[in-house]
């Protein structure tokens, strides 16, 4: 969602005389996009900032000046500590006021001179995106936020602070983005919220699964997908979605964080093992050619060996064919980083490497069963070697391909003749041309 965001800031400031560059070196503004996610993330802000400093003083010293603004949801957390420990930034904006930025940064390059900065990390009572300019389309695949907050507060996670709470934006208002995202070229949008799939109409009551059949009539739009969801939140209609309506990949990002249900409950996830494996049953009754992708975090507070155990167990099981997965990082303000067990980082370390071992056999092996079969491939972007396009399966795996530019930008029956670790490689499939969308045959 920090991509969307900062596409959207750009759209915001596109409107007052701002472009993007590759150069932060010689850019008038730089605004630092952030994650509060775990630590590592939060603390990469301040040597980003020590850089911006030094780039800063240099142009000031051949005349010239220069914003530095941090957004997002390290802003949106320690915005004041930010303001204190770094008085050289500008601008701090939350994750829910960037359509304000014209105007922070007039009264920015007002304060300028006194020294000190403008911060702006309310919740306000308006809907940005009623705010927001067009959004411009760079790609092929274009995300499209739909959903964002977050209402279930796990207790190992800051979203629900520094997003806030839930909030659905109204089916009109995305099916207007997304025909307008379509007709700029977009073939694939995935949906975009931090509990993506507890989108609900505030006018209708519709849900997920609903909007998901509506966007699905969209001409010229050739994917869809939908991400991050809750296991909990899977409803009958989402699931039956996944069967009837073809533009849906096969292919779903379900976290379940632990194997375990004593974790689980430690974590306030809503959900049990049982539960998780239930509602993979009901997707593959509609759809038996989905696979799935997870988010896991190890080293929970109290996680015992025999609750690792199980996570092992369950993601062997399953059979992920991508995942992500994480030591366990305590955040400020959040329940479990008061939780006694909390586990030694050197444990923790053991735990993630088991994991990974288990999760990366799964992906390899999928990978290599794809070996010899053909898989629609969207291109969007050019490979390194020249002639190459760089295109996506409908499982998201990153497909190499020979192909003539002008297919950038179509779904296009490859032929996989090489699976690596995180990779494939194909050649183009007798008669694709670009044009033909054969679902069944693309995830088949
Ligand atoms: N809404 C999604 C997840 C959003 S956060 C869900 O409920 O599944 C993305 C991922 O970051 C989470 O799935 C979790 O695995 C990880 N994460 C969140 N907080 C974390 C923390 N404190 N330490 C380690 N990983 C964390
Ligand atoms: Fe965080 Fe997801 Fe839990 Fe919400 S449901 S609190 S975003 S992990």
């Amino acid at each position: 969602m920090n991509v969307y965001d900062s596409g959207r800031m750009g759209d915001v400031l596109a409107h007052h005389g701002y472009s993007l560059t590759g150069d932060a070196d010689d850019a008038d503004m730089v605004i630092v996009n952030t994650c509060h996610i775990r630590e590592k993330a939060a603390e990469k802000l301040y040597s980003e900032l020590g850089r911006f400093r030094i780039m800063k003083d240099a142009r000031q010293a051949a005349g010239k000046t220069t914003l530095i603004a941090v957004a997002g949801c390290v802003a949106q957390a320690e915005g004041a500590e930010i303001m204190a420990r770094a008085p050289f930034v500008d601008i701090v904006l939350g994750p829910q006021t960037y359509h304000r930025l014209p105007e922070l940064i007039a009264r920015a390059e007002r304060t300028a001179a006194s020294g000190s900065g403008v911060m702006d990390i309310e919740f306000p009572p308006e809907s940005k995106f009623d705010h927001l300019p067009d959004a411009a389309v760079t790609s092929a695949t274009a995300f499209l936020t739909i959903q964002e907050g977050c209402d279930k507060f796990c207790t190992f996670c800051v979203v629900p602070y520094t997003r806030g709470a839930e909030y659905s934006r109204p089916t009109s208002q995305i099916v207007a983005e997304a025909r307008r995202l379509t007709a700029a070229g977009a073939a694939e949008i995935t949906l975009l919220g931090q509990n993506v799939n507890a989108y609900r109409d505030a006018d209708t009551g519709a849900g997920l699964g609903r909007l998901i059949r509506t966007l699905g009539e969209i001409d010229g739009l050739a994917r869809l997908r939908y991400m991050t969801s809750h296991p909990a939140d899977m409803d009958d209609d989402l699931i039956a979605a996944h069967g009837e309506i073809d533009k849906l990949m096969p292919f779903l990002h379900l976290p379940v964080q632990s194997g375990s249900d004593a974790v689980l409950a430690r974590m306030n996830r809503r959900h049990r093992i049982d539960d998780y494996r239930r509602v993979i049953e009901r997707l593959m009754a509609a759809r038996g050619d989905l696979k799935l992708s997870s988010d896991f975090i190890v080293g929970f507070p109290g996680e015992s060996d025999k609750d690792f155990d199980a996570t092992l167990e369950l993601a062997t099981g399953i059979g992920f064919i991508q995942a992500y997965s994480f030591k366990y990082s305590p955040r400020p303000g959040t329940p479990a980083a008061a939780m006694t067990g909390q586990v030694p980082d050197t444990l923790k370390s053991e735990r993630l490497a088991a994991l990974q071992d288990v999760l990366a056999a799964s992906q390899r092996a999928f990978n290599e069963g794809c070996d010899g079969r053909v898989m629609a491939v969207l291109f969007d972007r050019a490979g390194r070697k020249g002639g190459q396009l760089v295109g996506r399966s409908p499982y998201m795996q990153p497909v190499h391909v020979m192909a003539p530019a002008s297919l950038m930008g179509h779904v296009t029956d490859i032929v996989i003749t090489e699976a690596g670790a995180n990779s494939l490689g194909g050649e183009l499939a007798a008669g694709a041309d670009g044009t033909e969308i054969n679902q069944r045959r693309i995830s088949a």
